[in-house]
């Protein structure tokens, strides 16, 4: 049989954007999903066709080998079957169909199916928190109360899952497996259980509350320690605090992601500032102090030497970001910005004048620019 076109498989057209090629793969497992394909026994086939088209079109390399040389890019080696993705086990559609699912639309990090049935409590998902803080925050560090939308061990059965707590029993459908083989076509599939959906157990006399789960939603308010020194990209686990788990099955994590938000006056790299500051064309000629402020509100002074050019960075010692962990603060290093003066009076513009009357033949910076000119000049004559 001749290979589809990627493309045609996705249901996209050629050239498409990743967000493109995502969207119809995203679209293609929504409908072959085992779930809602009992009865077509092409729907495993067709999965593992989109999952190959998508693991070459995802990734650009592979992607513009592909544009390139069509199929023949892949043939030998890699490509066919299930593709290369890890975990996508051939012959088990279900399990390879979840661990694309969680890749898709999971929270973050694997859902409570993973690990396979006949298991009677499952551990509760990792949950993942975006929080956002100013470069101030992430200087001093922070306490703050965020809500997490998230299950939590039901009270009324005492997450058990069955009412006034009684013990479940093991699943007739499936035997405790969590998985039942079921003959489509060709293949022999397994597939969860769609009696105990996994767990292996049921509940004959399902808890009110939570209607059998063992955990129900709620929004929790949780005080959280931020402390100095995180940046961009810095996890924080609350260890126990993700989703509750399935019957009394342990809690997941919860993982707090920071992101940094730019400042308008510093920029920083690990434990640097980097700040730029304005100095008037003649406090860099001549010298002097100029204030400038620091991170933690106040300010600073440095000092300025005699002749300063544009560019030159200046250090002021430990006046940079904390360490996350461990002791010592990073250094803030000021870059001066010279500035041309605008909008003169007329005796500004005397003074200058004068300046530069005096100034010429007298700059040694400016003279040897200039003998530089002039041989450049000669020898293009030569
Ligand atoms: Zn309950
Ligand atoms: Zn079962």
């Amino acid at each position: 049989m001749a290979k589809r076109d990627y493309y045609d498989v996705l249901g996209v057209a050629k050239g498409a954007t990743a967000d493109e090629i995502k969207k119809g793969y995203r679209t293609k497992a929504k409908e072959l999903h085992p779930d809602r394909n009992a009865d077509n026994p092409n729907a495993e086939a067709q999965f593992k066709e989109a999952n190959e088209a998508y693991e070459i079109l995802k990734d650009a390399d592979k992607k513009a080998a592909y544009d390139r040389y069509g199929h023949a890019a892949f043939e030998g080696g890699m490509g066919g079957g299930g593709g290369a993705r890890p975990g996508g086990g051939q012959g088990d559609f279900g399990s390879a169909f979840s661990d694309v699912f969680d890749d898709l639309f999971g929270d973050f990090m694997g859902g409570q199916q993973r690990g396979g049935g006949g298991r009677r409590a499952a551990r509760g998902s990792d949950l993942r928190y975006n929080l956002r803080v100013t470069l101030e925050e992430a200087y001093s560090g922070l306490q703050k109360t965020i809500n997490v939308p998230t299950s939590v061990s039901c009270d009324g059965c005492k997450g058990s899952g069955a009412e006034g707590g009684a013990e479940p029993t093991s699943c007739p459908t499936c035997s405790g497996m969590g998985k039942v083989r079921a003959q489509q076509g060709f293949f022999t599939v397994e597939r969860t259980c769609p009696t105990c959906s996994g767990l292996g157990q049921i509940i004959k006399n399902p808890c009110k509350s939570c209607q059998g789960a063992g955990r129900v939603e709620r929004d929790r308010a949780l005080s959280v320690n931020i402390p100095a020194g995180v940046e961009t990209g810095t996890r924080i686990r609350l260890s126990g605090e993700g989703e509750a788990g399935m019957r009394g099955g342990p809690s997941g994590d919860l993982y707090i992601f920071i992101d940094v938000a730019e400042h308008e006056l510093f920029q920083r790299d690990a434990g640097s500032l980097f700040c730029r500051v304005p100095v008037s064309m003649a406090k860099a000629a001549l010298g002097g102090s100029i204030e400038v402020p620091t991170i933690d509100g106040g300010r600073g002074r440095v000092q300025i030497p005699a002749g300063s050019q544009s560019g030159r960075q200046m250090r002021l010692r430990g006046k940079g970001m904390p360490a996350l962990r461990g002791a010592g603060e990073g250094d803030m290093f000021i870059e001066l910005a010279v500035e041309t003066p605008v909008n003169l009076t007329a005796r500004q513009k005397e003074l200058l004048a004068e300046f530069e009357d005096l100034s010429e033949n007298n700059n040694p910076e400016t003279s040897s620019f200039f003998s530089n000119v002039k041989s450049f000049w000669d020898s293009m004559k030569g």
